[in-house]
């Protein structure tokens, strides 16, 4: 008889998806900073990452109220996301465009956490977890503001200097 998964099983597998994805960004963004030119740009991904250090503490809060160990799997999409930004950092390095791939390649990231927490979230909600959705939705709504600041970003400075 094939093993019996269910939505339980299914919350946890992503939590940790999502866990080890978030431990990633949290030793990208420092390079992002790093890399940006625009004194903007460099602040924001700053500020994300202090964000982010929140989704991760956040995640480690769910695994408690499950009663499991915070324990990460490893992500490919996730990895995939940074190779590609790490690529066009190196590809573009002292170029004008140099910004707009760095925003390119966290906008990517940021997409990929938000299919992520909107996935548990809707989970979390279904299995009757109130304080996990509560938890979700938080970090839910970080990510799409920071992809919304990166969007005005780019329309209103990083891609008129890469043109
Ligand atoms: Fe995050
Ligand atoms: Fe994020």
């Amino acid at each position: 008889m094939p093993d019996e998964k269910t939505l339980d099983d299914l919350f946890l597998d992503t939590l940790k998806d999502i866990y080890y994805a978030e431990r990633q960004l949290t030793k990208t963004l420092p390079k992002l900073a790093k890399a940006a030119q625009s004194a903007e740009l460099k602040a924001g991904f700053e500020e994300h990452l202090a964000q982010t250090e929140g989704h991760v503490e956040r995640l480690e809060h769910i695994f408690d109220l499950l009663g499991k160990p915070a324990r990460g799997k490893t992500c490919d999409a996730i990895l995939g996301i940074i190779e590609e930004g790490k690529s066009a950092m190196e590809d573009y390095k002292g170029s004008p465009a140099l910004d707009a791939a760095l925003v390119a390649a966290a906008q990517a990231a940021e997409h990929y956490e938000i299919t992520r927490y909107g996935t548990l979230k809707t989970w979390a909600d279904e299995l009757g977890m109130k304080d996990a959705v509560k938890l979700l939705d938080a970090t839910l709504q970080e990510e799409v503001e920071t992809d919304q600041k990166l969007t005005k970003l780019a329309m209103s400075k990083v891609n008129l200097k890469a043109a």
